[in-house]
């Protein structure tokens, strides 16, 4: 079923039947179109689609299922939206509760006979469950991931910087065919305790924790992972922190089942950490959603209430975070099936040290 269909299917149970969509990652997940600008307004039964004329033949080739109401001057946006709004006959719509406050008052005042309703849960949970195609684009951009954390790994000796690589590694998704999903982190020694470094000028020293976080966006999909490499021989206290964190996001990913919550997958991977001392290093969650977005809807966290469904995909990234001597993160991507994980990401995951 297209993802069209599906919301339609979802407005059917909402209160208010008709929906319009502006953030660019739903208006793409409903419509296909790719551009920067773009409105997706769909009722149980009927969908119209608002761009401009910077876009008339994109939006022709990649829109599917919607009337197209594409405006070129003198003709603006408030009178292209009237119209759909007459066409569609509305008097209520929902909107997304990431609309600005500017673009709300402007709404309000422009468009007097029509209610906006808050659009609350709606999107989540129908961008949580990706299609057989969002899944096959995803397994290509991780198979990418995979291919670029193998590159970037063999830059990590003494002397090089944290800043080298990460260019590196975001040269390597553009020159094949992707985007970067988000800007790279390469954390090394002290750097690596802090989970969202910036790659800088530090150079790389034996016996440093090196973190590697990257991901590319291939055809509108994403990828994340996180490899920690050793600099030279592996001390004990490296050992000991890479393996309880390894251990901990191989029990979450074997664990994680449809039914779960994601607090109780979040626990999987902190009671074991717990258990070796660890869990007061690990502060963030274990994983989120992925999708169009790096952070696509969902989480896996001590509070999450998110319920685990068959088609979701998720990061699972345990950490441990040690002020003053480094960090271990690893990450992982999973698509939920009826069994269990399947996990997308498949480069070497064991204790590398690299001499
Ligand atoms: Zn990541
Ligand atoms: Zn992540």
């Amino acid at each position: 079923m297209s993802n069209l269909l599906r919301l339609q299917a979802a407005l059917s149970t909402t209160e208010c039947p008709a929906v319009v969509l502006t953030d660019m990652n739903n208006v793409r997940w409903v419509s296909g179109f790719t551009g920067s600008f773009g409105q997706a307004w769909v009722t149980q039964n009927r969908a119209a689609f608002v761009t401009d004329s910077r876009y008339a033949i994109q939006a022709a080739e990649q829109v599917e299922g919607f009337d197209l109401n594409v405006f070129a001057a003198p003709k603006n946006l408030t009178e292209t939206m009237t119209e759909v709004v007459a066409n569609l006959a509305l008097n209520s719509v929902m909107f997304e509760t990431s609309l600005s406050v500017a673009t709300w008052t402007e709404w309000k005042a422009k468009f007097p006979g029509l209610t906006l309703v808050p659009a609350e849960d709606l999107m989540k949970p129908l961008r949580m469950v990706k299609t057989e195609d969002d899944v096959r684009r995803i397994q290509e951009a991780c198979r990418l991931a995979d291919a670029c954390m193998s590159h970037a790994r063999r830059m990590l000796q003494p002397g090089v910087t944290e800043y080298d690589v990460g260019l590196d590694i975001e040269f390597y998704f553009r020159r094949n065919g992707a985007e970067v999903g988000f800007s790279p982190i390469v954390a090394s020694g002290p750097n690596s305790a802090r989970p969202h470094a910036t790659p800088g000028e530090r150079k790389f020293e034996v016996g440093d924790f090196v973190t590697l976080d990257l991901g590319g966006r291939l055809d509108g999909y994403c990828s994340d992972i996180t490899r920690t490499f050793v600099i030279g021989k592996a001390s004990d206290r490296h050992r000991e922190v890479y393996e309880a964190v390894l251990a901990a996001e191989q029990a979450a990913i074997a664990a994680i089942r449809p039914g779960m919550t994601g607090k109780e997958v979040d626990a999987v991977a902190r009671d074991l950490l717990a258990n070796q001392g660890l869990a007061q290093y690990f502060g963030h969650g274990l994983g989120h959603g992925l999708g169009l977005q790096v952070h696509d809807p969902g989480g896996l966290s001590t509070r999450s209430t998110d319920k685990i469904e068959v088609g979701q995909v998720w990061t699972i990234e345990p950490g441990v975070y040690i002020e003053g001597f480094g960090g271990v993160r690893i990450e992982d991507d999973v698509l939920v099936t009826k069994d269990g994980a399947q996990v997308l990401t498949h480069v070497d995951r064991s204790l590398q040290e690299l001499t």
